[in-house]
């Protein structure tokens, strides 16, 4: 049973982690966002792959949720000295990860290629991809103008309005060789509780990715994202809302609808499996917060059934 897993960053981790525990690694595919990709200091990094991967390594760092455990930040300070940007903070131990996908990008390598070394090295035992290795990286417009992603992210926050979302690129970026074979083939095709706005939405928008989403569409499960209203972490509930949305389950069913046939929500929202299933969803109600590895296991259980 072949399984393909739709991602941004964290909350597609902590489902990731599950399913491995619960089907064989080596028939589950990652598809993951690139819109968050950035430059800095002359490095490629890319930090949705990097949460996942970091994640089934079990070396992410666990309070700070992003980045490597056990961390120093040598580098920062000597940055700091150099006059070089320190918004953005990278780990002495992680900046290894962006110098050597640096440098393989460099000689030619495809960012496809290059997360297959980075995964094989942490020993990993499932598949992850870039949903494309063309330029695609996600943008926002706030009040003084289009900042990237990781401006509005990190440099501001996520604490300012947004009033439009784009996809730079994501035109003329065709899917990574292994992304339409691997939705074409799934068993099921899994949308994992990222933020639908600019974790999801940028994968959807490589041109070929929502057409095998919606070929599949019986096939297809998404878990919501918001609880109770209410994102876990981040800004996923503001941005519906300033976005024209509904910041509930309601919300990314009606966002969904069109691609996935089923929506997991959370016990917390038992209330609106009729309103979820009025917009064309089946609706499975079960305890969606991964807390722990084997809350994740469950809901990858739940996923898969
Ligand atoms: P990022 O790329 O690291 O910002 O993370 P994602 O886009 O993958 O995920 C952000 C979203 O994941 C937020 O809206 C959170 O509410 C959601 N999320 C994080 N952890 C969980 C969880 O355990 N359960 C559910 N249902 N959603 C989660
Ligand atoms: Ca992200």
């Amino acid at each position: 049973m072949t399984i393909a897993v739709l991602c941004g960053g964290v909350g597609a981790a902590r489902l990731l982690r599950g399913l491995v525990r619960v089907v064989d690694p080596a028939a589950l595919t990652a598809i993951v966002n690139v819109g968050d990709d950035t430059e800095m200091h002359g490095l490629h990094i890319s930090p949705d792959i990097d949460t996942i991967i970091y994640t089934l390594a079990d070396a992410i760092d666990p309070d700070r949720g992003w980045g490597l455990v056990d961390e120093t930040w040598n580098a920062m300070s000597q940055f700091e000295r150099l006059g070089n940007p320190t918004w953005f903070n990278l780990g002495d131990r992680d900046l290894a990860t962006h110098i050597v996908r640096t440098e393989r990008l460099g000689v030619g390598d495809t960012l496809s290629q290059v997360t297959e070394h980075l995964a094989a090295s942490w020993g990993l035992g499932c598949r992850i991809v870039p949903v494309t290795d063309d330029p695609l990286r996600t943008t926002v417009t706030v009040a003084d103008g289009e900042i990237s992603f990781q401006e509005y992210f990190v440099g501001r926050r996520h604490a300012v309005p947004v009033t439009n979302v784009r996809f730079d690129g994501a035109e003329h970026a065709t899917p990574a060789p292994d992304v339409l074979p691997a939705i074409a083939n799934a068993r099921r095709v899994v949308i994992a509780p990222s933020n639908p706005l600019v974790s999801i939405d940028p994968v959807l928008a490589v041109p070929g990715v929502r057409e095998a989403l919606i070929e599949r569409r019986s096939d297809v499960v998404a878990v919501s994202p918001i609880i109770g209203g209410k994102a876990l972490k981040g800004p996923a509930d503001r941005m519906l809302e300033e976005l024209g949305h509904e910041a509930s389950v309601v919300g990314v069913a009606r966002l969904y609808a069109p691609l996935a046939a089923t929506l997991v929500v959370d016990e917390a929202d038992a209330g609106s499996v009729a309103a979820v299933e009025a917009e064309g969803m089946r609706c499975i109600v079960t305890d969606t917060i991964m807390s722990n590895p084997e809350r994740s296991a469950s809901l990858g259980t739940v996923v898969l059934a």
